[in-house]
């Protein structure tokens, strides 16, 4: 596909004017609950229509080697999940909620209202291409929003599924969509926003912050890093590798939430890789084939991260690091095998940068106590995995690291639970999404207060005695 299809800085600013007047915004803040909620529905029935799941599960098949299944599994049911959520919530969620107040403000009413925040700009990436244009996109219908959608160039073939999707349900006016390379989103970034919801890497969470900062833009940032996944002497190794496995295998390990690293307590460290290596071979080498025969392992994205993946394995063996399992790299096929890499030190680049593929680097604790110190040297991740059969230990890491979500003798799951905040901390993301918290993202929460009685007169000039005796109660002056 030519770059010139992503070349189009005239149409994002045909589609910014057209969607950012003052009536059209109006428009969408007096859509009714129903009427959102019709609006997903339509996006649910298109999805689920046997001629576009046909298209959409082929372009993920295009972009990334995605399977059906795993198409279905995870691009799909996260959605729906979140649309089932919204629909038996949105009424919920919309209402004013009374705050009460204190009893110096007696006479008063308060309540929080939840208006849209008004045109807002989604941003999505590569990896989930579908999941995660779609799951900020009916978030920010919930809560009333005209959207513009840019999804990522890089998997062109999910891209322009959206394109055609969009546009054959909305009108322009409520929800578009603008295929884009970097010059289209930098002019996109450039405009006054009232909200953008941004999923990406922190390098270019940065460029959107500081151009949000431009206008003072409110910015959600979903964004990545590096997860550890932690095993622990009471832990059982084999039960813990099948989660790792799939957590690293699954979308060729390019998922945000993947379990990055492991830290892993040496007496764990062979009963791990003898399940880790079987647990492949169940996954994705039933036939005896190899990995690269198997039509449910993916691969990645283009040439260009291929090379950054392999790079990194490179780097870690030339300093080091022994491939304990894997090591087959097709580049033709944007190929790379299930790896894992032991004697892996901290000052390896696949230690210090998010690997975004199927390569776990492995370091071993003999002390507890150590983890946290070693979590503490990178960014605050997005995810981080607790295997442990030992509350101890687990209140232990719990307390004593931060991460935007963690699962407990689990991988990956933290992102399914539409109850669950999910997002980052600081590197790896500012601001939440899913269920209430990314309808909350996309309002802006106005504080309105209402009098019913009374006045506070005594806090007009002239000052007198009752203010003074008010306050000495209030503040023990
Ligand atoms: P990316 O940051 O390269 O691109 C994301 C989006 O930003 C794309 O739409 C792209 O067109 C646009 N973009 C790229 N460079 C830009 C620039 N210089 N100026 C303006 N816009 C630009 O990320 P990616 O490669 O698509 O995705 C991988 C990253 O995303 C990883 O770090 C991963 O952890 C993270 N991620 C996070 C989540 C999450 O929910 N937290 C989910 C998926 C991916």
């Amino acid at each position: 596909m030519s770059n010139d299809r992503f070349h189009n800085i005239a149409e994002a600013e045909r589609l910014f004017a057209l969607q950012h007047t003052d009536a059209n915004l109006q428009l969408a803040k007096g859509t009714s609950e129903k009427e959102r909620i019709a609006r997903i529905r339509k996006v649910e029935r298109y999805l689920l229509d046997e001629k576009h799941q046909q298209e959409w599960t082929e372009a993920l098949w295009h972009d990334l080697h995605k399977c059906r299944e795993e198409a279905i599994a995870t691009e799909l049911l996260p959605v729906l999940a979140c649309m089932k959520h919204i629909y038996d919530e949105l009424h919920d969620w919309v209402k004013d909620r009374p705050t009460g107040v204190p009893l110096a403000m007696a006479g008063l009413k308060a309540f929080v209202r939840h208006e849209p925040k008004g045109h807002v700009l989604v941003i999505a990436p590569w990896n989930y291409p579908l999941q995660l244009a779609i799951n900020p996109l009916i978030h920010a219908i919930a809560a009333g929003n005209v959207v513009l959608l840019k999804p990522s160039e890089v998997a062109a073939h999910t891209s322009a599924f959206l394109k055609k999707m969009i546009g054959e349900l909305f009108e322009e006016r409520e929800v578009a969509v603008v295929e884009g390379d970097v010059p289209t989103t930098t002019a996109l970034l450039a405009k006054p926003w009232h909200h953008i919801f941004f999923t990406g890497s922190p390098a270019v969470g940065k460029v959107v912050m500081k151009a949000a900062s431009e206008h003072l833009t409110s910015v959600t940032l979903e964004l990545g890093g590096k997860s550890p996944v932690i095993v622990d002497d009471t832990c059982d190794a084999a039960k813990a590798a099948e989660k790792i496995t799939w957590g690293k295998c699954v979308n060729a390990g390019q998922t945000c939430i993947a379990p990055d690293y492991l830290l892993i307590h040496q007496s764990r460290l062979e009963p791990f890789l003898k399940a880790f290596a079987e647990r492949v071979e169940r996954m994705y080498d039933t036939q005896g084939k190899g990995v690269r025969a198997s039509q449910e392992y993916g691969r990645i994205i283009n040439t260009r991260n291929f090379q950054r993946v392999k790079g990194l394995i490179d780097d870690a063996v030339a300093k080091g690091a022994r491939v304990a399992i894997g090591g087959e790299l097709v580049e033709d096929e944007k190929f790379i095998a299930p790896h894992v890499l032991i004697d892996v030190t901290a000052d390896m680049a696949i230690m210090r940068e998010e690997i975004f593929g199927p390569v776990l680097p492995v370091i071993t604790f003999t002390d507890l106590k150590e983890v946290p110190a070693l979590i503490a040297r990178l960014e605050r991740p997005l995810a981080l995995y607790i295997m442990s059969n030992s509350r101890r230990n687990t209140e232990f890491l719990l307390h004593n690291t931060t991460a935007g979500g963690t699962a407990i003798n689990d991988v990956m799951v933290t992102a399914s639970n539409p109850l669950l905040p999910f997002g980052g901390v600081n590197n790896s993301g500012i601001g939440k999404s899913n269920g209430r918290h990314g309808f909350v993202e996309f309002s802006n929460e106005r504080g309105v207060l209402k009098r019913s009685w009374g006045t506070l007169s005594m806090i007009f000039p002239p000052y007198n005695s009752t203010l003074m005796q008010w306050a000495k109660r209030i503040a023990r002056l």
